[in-house]
């Protein structure tokens, strides 16, 4: 006797509030393709009223898990039954991973970082004096896992001072990092001491794709690592400290590398990396 075919599929994918243009499901059906995997990966616009619908559906639809993206990441927390140590930490769930019956929020973006800091640029941030640019969501979740990771020195740098010294503060109370904030009205002098400086403000993404973060660029110096949140294999941010002989990492990497944790907190299995980078990196006409 033949076995019937299945035709179901797990589900995964991606609520956010605009979402048309993000292009994490690209990299995730190559990276089902590549696998052999009957899984989909959907782009859903769901808007803020209506999440609480949305996570009542992914639970009545036994979908696998759920990336959010903005501006969802602190509002999904009343929806789980459950956050990781990070995520509990920075307040701010984008991977949510069905465990049974129950809902767990991760938090990638940083571990996504971390990794392309790490893993793609051989950059070990350990014992090293880091300046953050921004205080939000992204940065947030960067500085908790640069100070979870062992950085020497975290410097908040951010325009408005009440978000600024929040995270600052956040870092001093709950990890072992020495932390400072300074208030971000003018060009920023990069002191001369700092390791790694990383722009995780959204100056740089589109329609404003031309904006820099507001900098004495004179102090950038060969040999700092400077690194770049804005999701794009370039930067004018990128190519000016390039220009002055600095490493730089750009946010794709990032991108690609949070996906890689999803895929793997999802599905159990190993991620094609080379593939989902190369997918992504197609979606952004840079291969
Ligand atoms: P938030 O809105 O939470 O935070 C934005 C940050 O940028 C704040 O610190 C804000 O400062 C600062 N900022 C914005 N505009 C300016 C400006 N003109 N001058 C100075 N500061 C400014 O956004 P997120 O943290 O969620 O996202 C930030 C960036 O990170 C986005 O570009 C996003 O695309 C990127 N990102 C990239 C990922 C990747 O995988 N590559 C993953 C997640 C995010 P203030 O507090 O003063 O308003």
């Amino acid at each position: 006797m033949v076995d019937a075919p299945s035709y179901l599929e797990e589900l995964v994918g991606v609520f956010g509030h605009p979402v048309a243009e993000n292009p994490t499901g690209v990299m995730f059906a190559a990276a089902f393709a590549e696998l052999g995997l009957p899984w989909r990966y959907l782009t859903l616009e769901v808007r803020p009223a209506d999440l609480a619908a949305a996570m009542a559906g992914l639970r009545a639809m036994n979908f696998r898990g759920i990336h959010l993206t903005i501006p969802h990441k602190v509002a999904v927390l009343a929806h789980l039954d459950e956050l990781s140590p990070a995520a509990a930490l920075m307040g701010a769930v984008n991977t949510v991973v069905r465990r049974g019956d129950r809902l767990v929020g991760e938090n990638t973006d940083g571990k996504g970082f971390l990794t392309a800091l790490t893993r793609g640029a051989q950059v070990d941030p350990r014992g090293r004096n880091i300046v953050i640019l921004g205080a939000g969501g992204a940065a947030r979740a960067i500085a908790v896992e640069l100070a979870l990771a062992g950085a020497g020195r975290i410097t908040v740098v951010n325009r408005s001072a009440a978000r600024g010294q929040e995270l600052a503060d956040l870092l001093a109370t709950r990890t072992p990092v020495p932390t400072g904030f300074v208030p971000w009205s003018g060009p920023y002098t990069v002191p001369a001491d700092t390791h790694i400086l990383v722009n995780a403000t959204a100056i740089g993404l589109p329609p404003r794709a031309d904006a820099r973060p507001d900098l004495d660029e004179a102090s950038i110096r060969p040999g700092l690592v400077v690194c770049d949140v804005i999701p794009a294999p370039d930067t004018p941010f990128l190519r000016a400290a390039g220009a002055r002989g600095a490493q730089v990492v750009d946010g794709l990497g990032m991108l690609v590398y949070q996906g890689v944790l999803g895929f793997q907190l999802w599905t159990g299995l190993e991620a094609p990396v080379p593939v989902m980078h190369l997918a992504l990196a197609r979606a952004f006409g840079a291969a």
